[in-house]
């Protein structure tokens, strides 16, 4: 695709100053040289309002959630609900009860796998996932199909990592309970029309659970506009705490589903003969959760609002067209994922050289990549590659840092080659 790179936007600005001025981390050097962060994907860095909110965190309310009586446990638990709100408007929940805090993205896919699995799983019914998922979102339901005398189907793709919605339609039988799909490749950069998946599906009776990992940060969601049935995230992609992550699910579905897991919380009654669960949420929460994670989970949601969704995302389109017209240009890259509906990962694949060596000298001139199949092995294999080094944008990449980056790839290969 032709771009115009001459209107695109250098930097983003917060307050009037470039934006990686409130992420602390990004102000170091690395090798004698200053860093350069492009393994968003992985994970991003944290702005001061997030860092300063977990410090404030241990250094005033400390305490356990929903238990206590006393003044310090009421308010942690206080700001516990109020991020699970803030969460629920953020992507537009119906109510909060329809927000359960989890470990991540990971954790929520499995809940649902297995409690799905238990639920509504039987010999001889099917699951559909995609050509394009990341590790988490193939290995739950492989484990659930295995338990429940199930099959995995998988949606193909085209070439440019585009999925085939005609290959979907005709998957979608009777046998199928429920659909799981990322909205977003961590590996092509991939936007896949998930709307239209989800209704698909439904018109079938079908369920749909969405993968956002890599669509949260980039991209607004409104659950209820996309209908999805479950959605899964992780704090630590949006500028969030790691092991904290939310799953959305529909409260009809939800009060339908077993509990996950059993212990503190997430009962009302115990006794020998048996147990009462708790409402929704808590009845999937268990045991103490991650309490400073979930309250500033709120600071990092904040900070996207503030920012504004819509700006983060034309952004960083602009920085994949930017720095995808760049590298298109340097002899022997290959883009690995053209989709025409892409967002901020960019995968490359370098002729005759191995994706690692590319990424260790880059780490030598101060830039983070990720190289390697990045939990998409079967991506790779489609491609017939061992890896790609891939880049992923965040709000504090420029496109000076581009710049930088194009000559240190080429200079790199010269190095290889
Ligand atoms: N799905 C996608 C698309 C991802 O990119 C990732 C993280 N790379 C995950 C799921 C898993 O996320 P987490 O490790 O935070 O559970």
């Amino acid at each position: 695709m032709e771009v115009n790179t001459e209107n695109i936007v250098k930097q983003f600005l917060y307050q009037g100053e470039p934006v990686a001025q409130q992420f602390p981390a990004l102000h170091q050097s690395v090798y004698g040289k200053p860093l350069i962060y492009f393994d968003n994907a992985a994970t991003t860095q944290k702005p001061y309002s997030v860092i300063h909110a977990i410090s404030d965190y241990y250094s005033t309310i400390n305490s356990n959630i929903h238990r206590g009586v006393h003044y310090l446990s009421q308010k942690a638990t206080e700001a516990y609900e109020v991020s699970r709100n803030t969460v629920a408007s953020f992507i537009n929940a119906r109510s909060s009860s329809e927000v359960i805090f989890t470990k991540g993205t990971t954790d929520g896919i499995n809940l649902i796998a297995d409690t799905f699995g238990s639920y509504a799983v039987n010999e001889g019914d099917s699951v559909i996932i995609s050509a394009m998922e990341h590790h988490s979102n193939i290995v739950p339901w492989q484990i659930m199909c295995g338990k429940r005398g199930a099959t995995l189907k998988v949606i193909p793709m085209n070439e440019a990592g585009e999925l085939l919605m005609d290959e979907y339609e005709k998957l979608l039988d009777e046998t199928v309970k429920i659909v799981a799909v990322t909205y977003v490749s961590n590996t092509l950069g991939t936007v896949n029309p998930v709307k239209k998946i989800i209704e698909l599906a439904h018109l079938n009776g079908t369920p749909v659970l969405i993968d956002a990992a890599q669509a949260v940060q980039h991209i607004s969601i409104d659950v209820q506009d996309l209908d999805c049935d479950f959605l899964a995230f992780s704090g630590h992609k949006m500028y969030g705490p790691t092991g904290i992550g939310i799953l959305y699910g529909k409260e009809e579905w939800l009060e339908k589903l077993p509990p996950y897991q059993g212990g503190g919380d997430m009962i009302k009654t115990v006794t020998f003969k048996g147990t009462e669960y708790n409402d929704l949420p808590f009845k999937f929460e268990a045991g103490t959760p991650h309490i400073e994670g979930a309250i500033t989970l709120k600071s990092a949601v904040d900070f996207i609002t503030e920012l504004g969704m819509d700006e983060i995302s034309a952004f960083e389109t602009g920085l994949l067209h930017y720095a995808s017209t760049q590298v298109r240009e340097i002899p022997r890259v290959e883009i690995i994922g053209n989709a025409i509906a892409k967002t901020s990962a960019l995968s490359l694949s370098v002729k005759g050289v191995h994706p690692y060596d590319v990424g260790v000298l880059l780490d030598k001139m101060g830039i983070a990549v990720r190289t390697g199949h990045h939990c998409t092995q079967p991506v790779m294999d489609f491609y017939c590659i061992p890896g790609t080094v891939r880049l992923s944008f965040a709000v504090y990449n420029t496109t000076d840092e581009i710049d930088r980056f194009t000559e240190s790839l080429q200079r790199a290969i010269n190095m290889l080659v």
